[in-house]
């Protein structure tokens, strides 16, 4: 296996363009993991560390720019992550423990796909969009559209994500992950991604994702319109659950069952929109 470290985006897609079977390495801690195990053994890894443009945060028009290579734990402390985007922040700074939260990435967790993992259902509930780059140019794609299966992505054979781009607005929302796992530093057995702002006692703006129940974050706008509008009583929290439950499809797996994940489903919908209304009624 070769190892390369280009240091500009015209270098590394000479690479990807050139070589058939390489591996992109962003923090490392899935990919080195797989290789150490034999799953994955690419000719050539092509180490993104020495990308400039991969790096960072800026804000342009009430839009946060995430550069893939972003780590979470410099997530979890972006002040700058507010309204709409706070979701992320909340979402990073429960992966796992701070070793893997040094080391992973964002633009490695989604290319990832896991469903367990963490940002897969809050970029979804943030609405965000991702920048990638291929041979044929740059182009967006929306969050609803690029989680496909199971470790798949839409992303085409020789793409890269570049950057997630977070909108702040609405500004006066909040967002909470909430995260249910076997022990502390687990993965998700479920999560719960949600977006939310009121004005007064009624819900103006919602957008819930469900983590870890499905192939990919389950998320139905019919759900959301079932909040918007209303007063987040009990009644409409529960006929917003039902709609999620009944997509639901979740897998048997050590971190649960598939009936404990329909269990949790509910509940932790009901405690993640009582939490934020709680939130907002004091600001
Ligand atoms: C012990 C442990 C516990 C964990 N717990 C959690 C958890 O609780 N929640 C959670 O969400 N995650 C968890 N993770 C996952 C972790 O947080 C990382 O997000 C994940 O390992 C991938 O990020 P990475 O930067 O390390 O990517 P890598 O391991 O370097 O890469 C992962 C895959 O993405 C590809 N890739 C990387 N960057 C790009 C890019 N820019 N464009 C295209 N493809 C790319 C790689 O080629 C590879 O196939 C855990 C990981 C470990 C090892």
């Amino acid at each position: 296996m070769n190892y390369v470290e280009p240091s500009s985006i015209t270098e590394l897609m000479n690479y990807v363009t050139t070589v058939e079977d390489y591996r992109c390495l962003a923090g490392g801690a899935t990919l080195v993991a797989m290789m150490n195990v034999g799953l994955v053994e690419p000719e050539l890894l092509i180490s993104l560390h020495k990308l400039d443009e991969l790096k960072g945060m800026r804000i342009d028009q009430n839009v946060i720019r995430i550069g893939a290579m972003t780590t979470h734990t410099a997530i979890t402390d972006e002040d700058r992550l507010t309204g709409n985007a706070s979701l992320v922040r909340s979402a990073a700074g429960q992966i796992a423990h701070s070793a893997v939260r040094n080391m992973g990435t964002i633009g490695g967790a989604i290319s990832h796909a896991d469903p367990s993992a963490d940002f897969p259902a809050a970029l979804t509930a943030a609405n965000a969009t991702i920048e990638v780059l291929g041979p044929s140019g740059r182009r967006v794609i929306q969050i609803d559209d690029f989680f496909v299966n199971y470790l798949e992505t839409s992303l085409t054979e020789k793409e890269i994500v570049m950057a997630i781009m977070v909108p702040l607005s609405p500004a006066d929302a909040i967002g909470h992950h909430l995260k249910f796992s076997r022990v502390d530093g687990d993965y998700a057995t479920v999560s719960v991604s949600l977006a939310l702002a009121m004005e007064g006692r009624i819900c103006s703006y919602a957008r819930i994702a469900v983590g870890s129940v499905a192939a990919v974050p389950l998320r139905l706008k019919e759900a959301d319109d079932i909040l918007i509008g209303s007063n987040l009583e009990e009644s409409e929290i529960a006929r917003a659950s039902e709609l999620l439950l009944k997509s639901s499809d979740p897998i048997d797996d050590v971190r649960g069952s598939s009936s404990y994940r329909k269990f949790l489903i509910p509940r932790l919908i009901r405690q993640a929109v009582l939490q934020s209304k709680k939130e907002l009624s004091y600001t």
